[in-house]
């Protein structure tokens, strides 16, 4: 892999692995050890193959992955809710992961997704640098532009390790989101209903 790929807004950047590889060594020396010395030697390969899979969501096209539809649903008309989905992220300020859960919910107008492809949508969004709040709005409307259901609900909540373990060195706390469209957004008993799934 010479770069993880698709940079929209950077199209003429390409950084190829040694290049990678090369800046984890300046970091290493910033830090104060040698990358030279045994146990350091293979780190920057390591780390270079650790951030491949860790912004994974940048290959991704987040338009593909709810592009198949299902519309056999017998007028199923209620909430279609995944509960406590793993949510590994990393801060966009200092990379330091988010880590938490992800409640997605929608009622459908004609077609579902397949559950998994929500799943995955969490994913391809949440590998990538993030702040919260932008991750928990980039789900919920991409599954408002994907199905154009009658609401779509988001929560997350998750802890920052750059809160946690620098700064402020605030341990267990969990910042929650939430992001509501449509019935969800006007109706407050629906909404209720979503926050009591979500064990709010
Ligand atoms: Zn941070």
């Amino acid at each position: 892999m010479t770069s993880l790929a698709y940079r929209p807004a950077q199209p003429d950047i390409v950084v190829n692995k040694t290049d990678a590889e090369e800046a984890v060594r300046t970091l290493l020396r910033w830090i104060g050890d040698d990358p030279d010395r045994e146990g350091l030697r293979e780190t920057p390969a390591r780390v270079a193959r650790a951030f491949s899979e860790w912004f994974s969501g940048y290959s991704q096209n987040t338009g593909q992955i709810l592009s198949k539809t299902f519309g056999e649903i017998e007028r199923y008309d209620d909430i279609v809710h995944l509960r406590g989905i793993r949510l590994e992220s990393y801060c966009e300020h200092h990379l330091a992961p988010i880590i938490g859960t992800a409640d997605v919910a929608y009622i459908p107008r004609e077609r579902v997704v397949g559950l998994s492809k929500l799943a995955r949508l969490v994913d391809a969004y949440a590998k990538r640098l993030q702040v919260q709040e932008k991750l928990t709005a980039q789900i919920a409307n991409s599954i408002e532009a994907a199905l154009r259901p009658k609401g779509v609900a988001v929560l997350i909540r998750a802890e920052h390790h750059c809160m946690a373990t620098r700064g402020v060195h605030k341990h267990g706390v969990d910042t929650i989101t939430n992001q509501f469209t449509g019935v969800f957004r006007e109706d407050q008993t629906l909404q209720q209903r979503f926050l009591t799934f979500s064990g709010v």
